[in-house]
Formats: structure tokens, C-alpha cells, sequence
């Protein structure tokens, strides 16, 4: 249904996003909240299905928060292994940052 593809669309504006605001060098007390964030993000997720696979990958996948690009490079990961699931293009990863923080390179 389309409002899959919408709360898609949304959520990974939103979590990339967070990842880009995310600081460079985070605090272990940063750390654990974005832990905590993503834990009841993968539970709360209003797509079953999805959630479900998100909080698989998350079990076969530790979330790494040791710094922006760290959390930016798994958050990439995680919705590189959803486009696959849907036949979707993969994304290079290296450019995350240039997508998400700082714009496209023209
Ligand atoms: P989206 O996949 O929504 O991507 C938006 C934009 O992000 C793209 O245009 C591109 O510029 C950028 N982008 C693409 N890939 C990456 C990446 N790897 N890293 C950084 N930026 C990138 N839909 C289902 O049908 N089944 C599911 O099981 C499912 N699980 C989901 C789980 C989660 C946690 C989330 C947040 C969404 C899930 N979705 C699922 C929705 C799906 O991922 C898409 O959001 C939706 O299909 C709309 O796709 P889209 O082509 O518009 O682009």
C-alpha cells in the first residue's frame, strides 16, 4: 500500500538525518540514547513486516555508535539491506554524508 512507501519515505529522511546531526565524537551517554532511540524505533515501527525485518537485521547487524560516520555507514547498511529486500538500487555508502549532511558535490 502507498502509505508504506510514504512512512518509508519519512522515517528514512528522519533517521538519516538524525545520523547527520549525530556528533562526530559522541558521548557514551549520546551513544546509549541513539541505542535506545533505534531499539524502540525498530519496536514501534507502524509497518509489522518491516519492523519485524528491521529488528532482524539489527540482531545480525550491532548498531555502531562510535561516531557520525560509524552510525551513518550502518544506517546506510540498513536501508542498503530494505532496498535489496525490495529490488531496489543499492546506494554507495561513501556518499551518505554528501546526501544527508553536507549536499550533492555538482
Ligand atoms: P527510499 O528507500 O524511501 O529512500 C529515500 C531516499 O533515500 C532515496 O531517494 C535516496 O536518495 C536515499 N537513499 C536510498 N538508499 C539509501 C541508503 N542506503 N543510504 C542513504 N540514503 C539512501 N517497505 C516495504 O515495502 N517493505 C519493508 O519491509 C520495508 N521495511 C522498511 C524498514 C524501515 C526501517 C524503513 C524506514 C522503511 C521500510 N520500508 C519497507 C520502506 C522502503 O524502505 C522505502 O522507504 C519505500 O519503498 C519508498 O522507497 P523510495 O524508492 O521512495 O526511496
Amino acid at each position: 500500500p502507498p502509505d508504506v512507501e510514504q512512512l518509508g519515505r519519512s522515517s528514512w529522511t528522519l533517521l538519516h538525518s538524525i545520523a547527520a546531526s549525530y556528533p562526530v565524537s559522541p558521548t557514551p551517554t549520546e551513544q546509549s540514547q541513539v541505542r535506545q532511540f533505534m531499539g524502540l524505533f525498530s519496536k514501534l515501527y507502524p509497518c509489522w513486516v518491516c519492523a519485524e525485518d528491521f529488528q532482524e537485521f539489527m540482531t545480525q547487524n550491532r548498531i555502531r555508535t562510535e561516531s557520525r560516520d560509524e552510525f551513518g555507514q550502518w544506517m546506510c547498511e540498513a536501508h542498503n539491506d530494505v532496498n535489496r529486500k525490495l529490488g531496489k538500487k543499492v546506494f554507495d555508502c561513501s556518499k551518505w554524508e554528501e546526501r544527508w549532511r553536507t549536499g550533492w558535490k555538482s
